[in-house]
């Protein structure tokens, strides 16, 4: 069994009480690797080296040139090691090999390369000022970040927050999620191989109300970047506020996908079934309501069910396998309770809604359609985090909107329509941070991701990314 120690200050550590977690293959149900397990005194150990080397090494004085440089020979190492890593991430965690290999990990690197492009493109201002006086502002790093992050997409969600903050000069301590801490272990690796000075990079796995909490709470941290459930979001800001510590989160989302009737409907099935099954559903961003106009509804329904019932649910591993297990047991009674509630509350379940057993010991589910759904069904108002479609009708463009609207979460959104005026009406309508038309769940790195509502605030990805690892300092210069 593969025993993996925590990173500080540039070396593998046990943890100073000598405890460890297993990690478990969702795929299997098996334990994979056993991981050293971060407490209190870890966290401590872990921010203040990222403390000193912030204020004392030189990442955060380096030419951001140079900056720019490393982290471009760490992704270049990563596309070399591009099908280690997706197998590392797809037993951690249970995405099918075919999604992190093309999907996640090119999408990881894609990060990494476009901050390393951006390390030395900050700049400050220099503003309009009388003659007896110079003003100018500097963009400089916040310091420690403590990033925390969710285990549905651990080494891309990872990346998210650690190359926009290191590319700004920041130093910083990710604590993964309990459920995949290997993978991110093994991505530091091929910083420190490339490099990285000691301390810049440090990863503390363990639990969110240890580790975790221990981290939000700790006066060392400049910054916490959370991506991670609304409950969570909410302890975290709330502890947070102790020490006015600012915060970005990233949170749930119960995203509407609507389909009108002049859309291209093959298109449109395809792309909203990919919006609700992709990553087994547990994605922030998945269309788990997806909207269909009336005079659609029942052709939609007959496609969009034969599509469900064809995907290839089995071991997150084989090639061929295009949905793999959920991440946990736990997550599994999670969708289950769904599903009765779903029952319960009149809505018709057409097809899947349990197990799969088949494909062996994993936590496999079958990939559920419910229609006849409305939004005061629990299933469309709580965030299921599982391959479950919840199908509504509407009637008109006023009717989507206002049903699309009826929601606590704001993440994102697909619109699928041919008529150009009105897909740009329905995009300013939506109360969302990311509106796809034509298409769904689609980033790109140049363009801000992050929610509005319940789920979250701050932006990930983008200039945005950049500047909210940043702080604006104003100098003034009497002539
Ligand atoms: P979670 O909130 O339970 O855990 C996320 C992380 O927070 C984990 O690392 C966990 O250990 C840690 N954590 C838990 N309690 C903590 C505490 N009290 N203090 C500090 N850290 C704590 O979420 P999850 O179930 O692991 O992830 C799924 C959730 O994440 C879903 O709601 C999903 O929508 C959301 N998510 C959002 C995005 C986004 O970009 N908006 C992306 C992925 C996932």
């Amino acid at each position: 069994m593969k025993y993996y120690k925590m990173f500080i200050d540039g070396k593998w550590v046990d943890s100073i009480s000598g405890r460890s977690f297993e990690s478990i293959n969702p795929g299997t149900g098996e334990v994979h690797a056993i991981v050293a397990e971060a407490g209190t005194e870890d966290v401590e150990y872990a921010v203040k080296t990222a403390r000193q080397a912030f204020e004392n090494g030189p990442w955060a004085r380096m030419d951001p040139s140079e900056r720019g440089r490393l982290l471009y020979k760490v992704a270049l190492k990563m596309r070399e090691k591009a099908e280690f890593l997706a197998e590392v991430e797809s037993a951690d965690n249970g995405l099918p090999i075919n999604e992190t290999k093309l999907i996640e990990i090119p999408a990881t690197i894609d990060v990494l390369e476009f901050y390393a492009g951006m390390a030395n493109k900050l700049s400050g201002e220099t503003l309009a000022s009388p003659m007896n006086r110079f003003n100018y502002t500097l963009r400089e790093p916040l310091g420690v970040i403590g990033a925390i992050v969710p285990w549905n997409f651990p080494l891309m969600l990872t990346m998210w927050k650690v190359a926009p903050a290191l590319a700004a000069g920041n130093t910083i301590v990710i604590k993964p999620a309990e459920q995949t801490p290997v993978s991110i272990l093994e991505l530091v690796k091929i910083f420190q191989e490339e490099g990285l000075p000691d301390g810049v990079i440090n990863v503390v796995p363990g639990f969110g109300h240890t580790a975790g909490n221990a981290l939000v709470s700790h006066p060392g941290i400049d910054k916490i970047a959370f991506t991670g459930s609304t409950r969570t979001g909410q302890l975290i800001m709330q502890s947070a506020s102790e020490n006015l510590k600012p915060i970005s989160l990233e949170l749930g989302g119960k995203s509407p996908n609507i389909i009108f009737d002049d859309a291209n409907l093959e298109d449109a099935i395809n792309m909203a079934s990919f919006g609700i099954y992709f990553g087994q559903g547990q994605v922030c961003a998945a269309g788990s309501r997806i909207f269909v106009q009336d005079s659609i509804y029942d052709e939609f329904i007959e496609r969009f069910v034969k599509k469900a019932q064809s995907i290839r649910v089995g071991n997150p591993l084989d090639s061929t396998t295009q949905m793999g297990p959920q991440v946990s047991n736990k997550q599994l009674e999670q969708i289950e309770k769904y599903v009765s509630i779903g029952i319960e509350e009149g809505a018709n379940l057409v097809t899947g809604g349990e197990r799969f057993t088949r494909a062996g010991d994993g936590y496999y589910f079958t990939p559920t359609v419910f229609e006849n759904v409305t939004n005061q069904m629990t299933i469309a108002k709580e965030e299921i985090f599982g391959p479950v479609a919840s199908i509504i009708r509407f009637s008109d463009e006023a009717d989507a909107l206002q049903k699309a609207n009826e929601t606590i979460y704001g993440l994102a959104s697909g619109v699928w329509t041919n008529d150009l005026k009105r897909a740009h009406r329905m995009a300013r309508g939506i109360k969302v941070g990311t509106v796809w038309i034509n298409a769904y769940s689609f980033l790109d790195s140049g363009a801000p991701f992050g929610g509005t509502k319940q789920s979250g605030f701050g932006r990930e990805l983008g200039v945005q990314a950049l500047e909210m690892y940043t702080q604006t300092k104003h100098v003034w210069v009497d002539l």
